[in-house]
């Protein structure tokens, strides 16, 4: 399988190029994104074939479907990362909360957040094809949240990778600050930055394109790769999670095979409604795919009238960050796939120059045969919190936006709706304990506790033990000082 660029070839780079070539230099010509060429139709002879296997089994023959320049012992490592899941059979089970509406838990890895899915894999796949070839890459990633800490956890102590990634000092939760700056492995560092998440991601932008940072880089002969979800190499592992949440819905003799069925997803960069996307293409069987996004809501309004217009809006901050986007990356794939090259190459570059685009009528009907979007405020959310603990459930305010998607986009109630929880209660605790007890400004461990009593339940060893452990990465400095920091931990 080959991989092709979603703004067109520009003559001086190669048209086409393989898995591992795209995920070890994920960006192309004009500023593009490597998408498949084709993908592989997959068929209801496969679901079949897969109703009675694992999710490693089905991960593992999805892949080869692909046809990627992977060695099969180099897959088989990775897909071994999910043993360490909370259920080694089943990384992403599947819960039942109402009779038409079951939760996909995507967040029972290693940081509690369903980064892990593509994340873990991923990492030792991109570590695998460093070392086999001989090079050093390093990584860099401006985080707000959940990205960090599963990017860090991934490429620990793994040869021939190093990561660095920035955070806004105070602009995470405790517990993601935590889990980074408890991280402790000579490939890694992790710098505070006095700021917001926006000067820390433009802080990198500017050292990204950097003259005096390239040529160091070269001179230490390191490349720069990137672990953000325009890398395909995550996204090929998202697509696996909505196959198997369909089977688990047949072993638990919710539908047949072959009937449709509702994805619900809450999507920020659009990583893992492409995911969904890209698995109905192959042939799972989905009626829409529900786009639910907080009040930043770029991706409501594309979906429902074709416009994507950031020209005058600034990012809102609230109560599911993950999902405070403005430019959701992902987005240039669907049109890619729907509307070709030369056509993304064009709105990309409006988006670039005017900050919004339009899609024509027939363009916004192409759309909506798959999508269907709503967005959901952080009062809804709450209630939606509230409401389905009354009715046995905890969830994170990022799944509660999908309650909204599930009450006001499906047309045709007698289908089953997938919804997608993308982050465990205790990465959230604050925004959760208020909604349940009414309290807010709770630090989170006073919120988790909260909770905890709250549900009866306790608080998971591997959150806890955050706030006990030693704290090994304690670098916070100002912008301007980030270059020189990053180059002495190179050396
Ligand atoms: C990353 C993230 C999202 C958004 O996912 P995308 O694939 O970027 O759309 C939603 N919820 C949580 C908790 C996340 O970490």
């Amino acid at each position: 399988m080959k991989f092709i660029e979603t703004r067109g070839n520009d003559g001086t780079s190669p048209a086409s190029v393989t898995f591992s070539e795209a995920i070890l230099s994920p960006m192309s010509s004009f500023g593009g994104i490597y998408s498949p060429e084709s993908l592989p139709d997959l068929g209801e002879y496969f679901l079949k074939c897969h109703v009675d296997q694992d999710y490693k089994t089905l991960a593992s023959n999805i892949l080869t479907a692909f046809n990627i320049d992977i060695e099969d012992s180099v897959i088989a490592e990775a897909l071994s990362l999910y043993d360490h899941f909370d259920d080694a059979t089943n990384p992403a089970p599947l819960v039942k909360v109402k009779d038409d509406l079951y939760v996909s838990e995507l967040y029972h890895g290693p940081t509690r957040a369903f980064k892990d899915m593509a994340l873990q894999p991923f990492g030792k796949v991109l570590s695998s094809l460093a070392q086999a070839r001989n090079e050093e890459y390093l990584i860099m990633a401006a985080t707000s949240g959940d990205t960090g800490p599963a990017a860090l956890e991934t490429f620990k102590d793994r040869e021939n990778v190093r990561v660095v990634c920035l955070y806004p000092d105070g602009g995470t939760s405790d517990v993601q600050r935590l889990q980074m700056v408890t991280e402790d492995a000579d490939n890694l560092k992790v710098i505070g930055i006095h700021g917001d998440f926006d000067d820390a991601q433009s802080a990198l932008k500017l050292l990204l394109q950097s003259d005096t940072f390239n040529a160091k880089l070269k001179e230490k002969n390191i490349s720069l790769s990137a672990a953000n979800s325009v890398n395909f190499g995550r996204i090929i592992f998202q697509l696996m999670y909505h196959i198997h949440s369909y089977l688990e819905l047949v072993r638990q003799d919710a539908i047949k095979l072959g009937d449709k069925v509702y994805l619900d997803v809450p999507s920020g960069n659009f990583g893992n409604a492409l995911g969904g996307y890209y698995a109905m293409k192959m042939g799972l069987p989905v009626e829409k795919i529900l786009i639910a996004s907080n009040e930043n809501n770029v991706l409501t309004s594309l979906i429902n009238n074709g416009l994507y217009d950031i020209s005058d809006s600034s990012v809102i901050a609230t109560t599911s960050p993950a999902m405070d986007i403005l430019k959701s990356s992902n987005v240039e794939r669907i049109l890619f796939d729907m509307f070709g090259s030369e056509r993304t190459k064009e709105l990309m570059q409006q988006l670039d120059t005017d900050k919004r685009y339009q899609l024509t009528d027939s363009e916004i009907a192409e759309m909506q045969k798959v999508f269907v979007a709503d967005y959901c405020s952080d009062a809804e959310g709450s209630q939606y919190i509230k409401d389905a603990f009354a009715d046995g459930y905890l969830m994170d305010p990022h799944t509660a936006t999908c309650f909204k998607t599930y009450d006001t986009c499906r047309d045709d109630k007698s289908l089953k709706t997938i919804v997608y929880s993308t982050a465990e209660w205790t990465k959230f605790s604050p925004t959760i304990a208020e909604a349940l007890t009414g309290q807010a400004g709770s630090s989170d461990i006073d919120a988790l506790k909260a909770i905890a009593s709250e549900a009866g339940i306790s608080i998971p060893d591997s959150i806890n033990d955050l706030f006990s452990k030693e704290i090994t990465q304690s670098v916070v400095i100002d912008k301007q000082d980030i270059e020189k920091e990053i180059l002495a931990f190179l050396s």
